[in-house]
């Protein structure tokens, strides 16, 4: 039986600190959307009524039956016209569908996160892509992983200045997007020792972390800056490299490859593109959900990487990793929980582990 964690009204004291029993069972309803009926609750300190649904990710959504194949849809590369096309949505719905599951995927995969304890080597990178026009507004992607469960840490682009051989036509575009969106600065360094900063973040309590990247003559200060001097062990390997399973930073080129296949917006000679940045960061936030949380490490393995990191008892499927709301940090309901128990104090049961 679902009990709510918490009181969701923010003014009321039964949301920070609950107390115990806070609510009482107040009926239920019928949703036209669903078989069974849904319990409502009141709370006994604010008066005010709510029901499991409120603790629910497609909370106040029209088709929620459609959110798993969407997300399956998105994380496989296919485009959100051609996803609306087969899911018999219309555009502008399917794309708020879109961004309201990467962003509720952005929060799943910072809540599910526990400081590492066995592994800390991690591969980083930088991918190359655009928005809205590949000649004039080109972007930097930093990508963050871990080399053994190929977890992906963080992936967020930033802006940099276009760059390469120029044209008459190209310097116009240039010209022109300059004049509509302002000059463009790079702030790739910036985009870097942010996803750098999320991999300490992961590994504040060990005392060595590995780092493997290519000769970018940035990176060794990014590094240090990012996970301290003392304990960073930073190896270098030329990007000429041939890119074999036993080049160092196979890993990492392997999962680019992986996120330009599933991310549909990344691959080359691709109709699809990402008109602001901010939506390719969403599609970015979906593929991590779905490469950490979903998808097996590798084909012949049963685990998927954050189940080999510890962070979750098994793989999720597509249902559970859109099931609760995230809000709430570590307080928010743990996607594998039925009762409403929170992620900070949910424990696999004995049996599933
Ligand atoms: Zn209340």
């Amino acid at each position: 039986m679902f009990t709510p964690p918490f009181c969701p009204y923010r003014a009321c004291s039964n949301h920070s600190a609950p107390r115990r029993r806070f609510s009482i069972r107040h009926g239920t309803y019928h949703p036209k959307c669903r078989a069974h009926s849904v319990q409502r609750f009141r709370c006994r300190d604010c008066l005010r009524t709510f029901s499991r649904q409120t603790f629910r990710m497609d909370f106040r959504d029209h088709r929620p039956d459609l959110n798993p194949r969407l997300f399956e849809h998105l994380a496989s590369g296919i485009g959100i016209r051609q996803s609306a096309r087969m899911l018999g949505l219309s555009l502008r719905c399917t794309e708020l569908k879109f961004r309201k599951i990467a962003r509720h995927l952005r929060r799943l995969n910072l809540n599910l996160r526990k400081p590492l304890k066995v592994e800390a080597s991690f591969h980083f990178d930088e991918l190359e892509t655009y928005e809205g026009h590949r000649g004039a507004r080109p972007l930097s992607v930093p990508v963050l992983a871990l080399s053994e469960s190929r977890y992906l840490v963080w992936a967020e682009s930033a802006p940099i200045r276009p760059r390469g051989k120029m044209t008459d036509k190209r310097r116009k575009a240039i010209t022109k997007a300059e004049k509509r969106h302002g000059v463009r600065h790079d702030l790739s360094m910036r985009g870097s020792l942010r996803a750098l900063r999320r991999g300490a973040e992961l590994a504040r309590e060990l005392e060595l972390v590995r780092l493997e990247t290519d000769e970018k003559s940035t990176y060794p200060r990014l590094a240090e800056k990012a996970f301290g001097r003392g304990r960073l062990l930073h190896r270098r390997t030329n990007s000429a490299l041939v890119r074999a399973t036993w080049n160092p930073l196979f890993a990492i080129n392997h999962e680019e490859a992986l996120m330009r296949d599933l991310v549909g917006r990344l691959r080359r000679e691709s109709w699809l593109v990402s008109k602001k940045r901010r939506y390719l960061d969403l599609g970015l936030q979906l593929h991590m959900a779905y490469r950490n949380l979903v998808r097996r490490r590798f084909n012949k393995d049963e685990a998927s990487p954050a189940q080999w990191l510890g962070f979750v008892p098994r793989r999720l499927t597509a249902q559970e990793v859109l099931s609760w709301r995230q809000e709430a940090g570590q307080r928010s309901v743990h996607p594998l929980s039925r009762r409403g128990t929170s992620v900070e104090r949910w424990r696999p049961p004995a049996s599933a582990a």
